[in-house]
């Protein structure tokens, strides 16, 4: 993706990735800033127009960089569950996004001091192993070509013992490094939910393509079954996507499966409303429970089980992780 305005911290401008950016992006108004929060917190932004036309700012992250994983996340069993975020806010536009909740704001920051956040990991990998999840408010391999941070990350995996890293991606990859503690999670949906609701993603067949491509290269695949969306004909849309994605891809070689249906915190879907206020998938009636809106209980759980009923139909028992 090309973007017509760079905002640039003047902190960050002498860095690598802030220079292989701009270097990317020569046609771009570059704007000099002091703090991205002065562009990236202002007040009474028109989300949908900013997102017609995106800009990018590149800032220094200070403070904390990694998070510990959210209760609404899948740990998928796994202890010393942290979160990096490394870069906020995604180039792809599904209309389900937590993002649309969280942030005043499409722009997207990267922060481009990738050493200081090599720097937290080890110190955390002092006290034990960590299993870190880098592609939760942005999709990193959607835009690594720009920014070069999933290398990065994959390389501080394969450097570091003890470190388990998931990028999670809905973008289709030619290539992956295949790499013993990466797990490269896709996201997939039926193509009636992609199209129209996971605007500007590539299409499904463009994605089970390259989870393919990443098996046959050897990389660990986890395949991401979440967030399900109650469209018209749910019951059939999803077990007959099951089928073509095991027509498509050997499940046995699979390491794990998540399911989920989709949910977010009140605070945010309340912020998703006014951002998006033509939304179907923001003004469903939820319920709301432990202050997370979702589908009522009965639904969601046959939902799910619709889809693990199926993947165990494929042998998959005892690899699928639904988020309640
Ligand atoms: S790919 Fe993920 S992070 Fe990007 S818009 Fe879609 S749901 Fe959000």
């Amino acid at each position: 993706m090309l973007y017509t305005h760079i905002y640039v911290e003047k902190e960050a401008a002498d860095y690598p990735i802030a220079k292989r950016i701009l270097e990317r992006n020569t046609s771009a108004g570059v704007i000099t800033i002091n703090h991205y929060k002065d562009i990236f917190n202002r007040a009474h932004q028109d989300y949908r127009m900013q997102k017609r036309s995106p800009a990018l700012i590149l800032a220094v992250r200070h403070g904390n960089r990694i998070f510990a994983g959210a209760p609404v996340c899948q740990s998928f069993g796994q202890q010393n569950f942290f979160y990096a975020s490394s870069v906020m806010n995604c180039p792809f536009d599904c209309e389900y996004c937590y993002l649309k909740g969280m942030y005043q704001t499409p722009y997207t920051v990267v922060f481009v001091n990738f050493e200081d956040y090599a720097e937290e990991v080890r110190d955390r990998l002092r006290s034990g192993n960590c299993y870190l999840c880098v592609s939760y408010d942005t999709d990193l391999l959607a835009l690594n070509g720009l920014t070069g941070i999933a290398d990065e990350w994959i390389k501080l995996a394969e450097s570091s013992e003890g470190l388990q890293i998931e990028i999670r991606t809905k973008s289709a990859p030619q290539r992956l490094e295949p790499c013993g503690n990466v797990i490269y999670a896709f996201t997939l949906s039926p193509e009636i939910v992609a199209e129209k609701f996971e605007h500007m993603t590539p299409p499904l067949g463009a994605r089970l393509a390259a989870v393919r491509r990443a098996q046959e290269t050897g990389c660990r695949v986890r395949l991401c079954f979440d967030p399900m969306i109650k469209v018209d004909g749910w019951e059939r849309i999803y077990p007959d996507f099951i089928d073509e994605v095991a027509r498509n891809i050997d499940l046995d070689r699979v390491i794990d499966f998540s399911v989920g249906t989709f949910r977010i915190s009140k605070d945010y879907l309340g912020r998703m409303r006014r951002n998006c206020p033509d939304s179907q998938i923001a003004w469903y009636p939820y319920v709301t429970k432990d202050n997370v809106c979702q589908y009522p209980q009965q639904t969601d759980a046959a939902m799910q089980n619709l889809i693990v009923d199926k993947l165990e139909s494929y042998n998959c028992t005892g690899r699928i992780f639904k988020w309640n």
